[in-house]
């Protein structure tokens, strides 16, 4: 579904990617872990051109994203971040409902899909016409991650999507996106620097040190042997 091929990145002269070769298959979803500054962000980034290559290709859904036309790729693919970047002036409705309406939905199945996301997420119906400076972090996030599934897209890119909120509210965001992910079967890429969250969530892992991919595979083969030097590098990679 997503396939990174000898991937390198620069900015400035300074490569922060590294010959990346990594294969997403449809259905994964796919931790992401690492040191602060390993370059999770920009592998995403990569991923809706909001980064380019220096060298290699991206591929998504068979397709060199290099071919694609950034708008169009970015709206068939959700993104939730850390800051979730809420439209302030607008309400949940409206935040929710931003890709279906540049999709060129009629307004009555955009509020239809919103209503039906508002439950997916677990919100009250009765947030619909809220701004986002009356929710809280992670009621914040939920709308955020509603927004990034509006259009049912079948692959998501989180960046830390639940790093900025309390302990409780986000163990209750994972299940959410557990249970988003195993009742849909989209491709999810997740950055997280959690080792925890990544082995809660992960069907398959990722680990980047320096730009460079050190180990990755499915959750099963990274934590059965060798399990000890895989775990010590995950555990030794928070930040
Ligand atoms: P991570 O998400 O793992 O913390 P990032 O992908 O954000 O890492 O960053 C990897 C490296 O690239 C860091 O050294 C960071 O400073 C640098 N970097 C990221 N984005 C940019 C940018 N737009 N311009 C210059 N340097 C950047
Ligand atoms: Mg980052």
């Amino acid at each position: 579904m997503i396939a990174f091929e000898g991937v390198s990145v620069e900015f400035g002269g300074a490569r922060v990617l590294h010959g990346i070769d990594l294969r997403v298959r449809a259905g994964a979803l796919c931790a992401l872990v690492g040191p602060s500054g390993s370059g999770k962000s920009t592998l995403l980034r990569l991923v809706n051109r909001l980064v380019e290559p220096s060298a290699g290709a991206v591929r998504v859904r068979g397709e060199d994203v290099a071919a694609l036309e950034p708008t169009r790729l970015r709206r068939s693919i959700g993104y939730a971040i850390q800051s979730v970047g809420l439209f302030p002036h607008r309400t949940v409705a409206q935040n929710i409902g931003t890709v279906p309406r540049l999709l060129g939905w009629e307004r009555a199945r955009i509020a239809a899909r919103v209503e039906e996301l508002l439950a997916l997420v677990r919100l009250d119906a009765g947030l619909a016409g809220r701004f986002p400076a009356e929710l809280s972090g992670g009621q914040a996030q939920r709308v955020g991650l509603a927004r990034a599934l509006a259009a049912d897209p079948d692959i998501l890119l989180m960046d830390e999507p639940f790093g900025a909120v309390d302990p409780i509210a986000r163990r209750g965001l994972r299940a959410e996106l557990r249970r988003i992910h195993a009742g849909t079967g989209k491709t999810v890429l997740l950055v997280t620097h959690d080792p925890g969250e990544a082995l809660e969530l992960a069907t398959d892992l990722a680990v980047l040190r320096g730009g460079r991919l050190v180990a990755s595979g499915t959750a099963l083969e990274l934590t059965a042997a060798p399990v000890d030097g895989f775990v010590r590098e995950l555990m030794g990679g928070g930040d």
